[in-house]
């Protein structure tokens, strides 16, 4: 079997896929980008927390325009999951808005985006219908 990376280093892969958040050991808000302190409380002490793969659609956008290469349209969405919110694309369904409705039931799924010339896979993210 091909060797496995993920894209992006908060995705824990696996036979149970799942993001990985920074939490804020003294307020509990959470971050997927490493950082220095808090923006809340400026706390710099964060632990590793799992995020829940099931959510809920808050917000989406359909892009239809974006860089070459990038196949369009593509729904870009804020996804609470649980509390923790995530930015990715909603898959598996068709891009517009009689298939993605706010507040609709998602879960996270991962996809091969490509392979390296030494057979190294990477892995994307991003959530479908539940
Ligand atoms: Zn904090």
């Amino acid at each position: 079997m091909a060797q496995q990376v993920p894209l992006v280093d908060y995705l824990v892969l696996g036979d149970n896929p799942h993001l990985e958040a920074l939490e804020c050991t003294q307020c509990g808000a959470r971050y997927f980008d490493r950082r220095n302190a808090c923006a809340s409380c400026e706390g710099e002490d964060f632990k590793t927390v799992p995020v829940a793969s099931e959510g809920e659609v808050k917000a989406f956008t359909i892009v239809s325009l974006a860089a070459p290469g990038i196949p369009v349209p593509f729904v870009a969405a804020l996804v609470d999951c649980d509390g923790t919110s995530v930015r990715a694309n909603v898959v598996s369904t068709d891009p517009d808005p009689d298939h993605v409705k706010l507040g609709m039931k998602v879960r996270l799924t991962t996809f091969p985006i490509g392979t390296d010339d030494e057979g190294t896979e990477a892995i994307g993210f991003g959530f479908e219908p539940a």
